[in-house]
């Protein structure tokens, strides 16, 4: 008697674990569900790096700087036309000094 008592025990245990082990794997199938259909990580939305263009002042993202390499340095400007008088030589935004 205390036999069969041991065993229908067993048996229920192994049916929880198994009840379990369903309830579990549904619920990580659910959630995977929910990561592939909506808000994958979102490494587009990384902070950008503010960068200040040397000839004006303005500082905007380097993604959408226009650079240039100047005197072996890799520099970001707002614009081309900041960008080709920084390359042109002009000083940036110096009071004129003539006498
Ligand atoms: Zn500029």
């Amino acid at each position: 008697m205390g036999l069969i008592r041991l065993l229908q025990l067993a048996l229920l245990g192994v049916l929880i674990w198994f009840g379990v082990r369903a309830v579990r794997r549904w619920m990580n199938n659910k959630r995977q569900a929910q990561i592939q259909a909506g808000q994958r990580p979102s490494s587009e939305q990384v902070m950008d790096v503010m960068v200040q263009d040397p000839q004006c002042g303005t500082y905007l993202p380097r993604r959408d700087a226009v650079r240039a390499w100047v005197k072996g340095q890799e520099q970001f400007f707002c614009s081309k036309a900041c960008r080709d008088a920084c390359l042109a030589g002009k000083e940036p935004s110096k009071q004129d000094q003539r006498v």
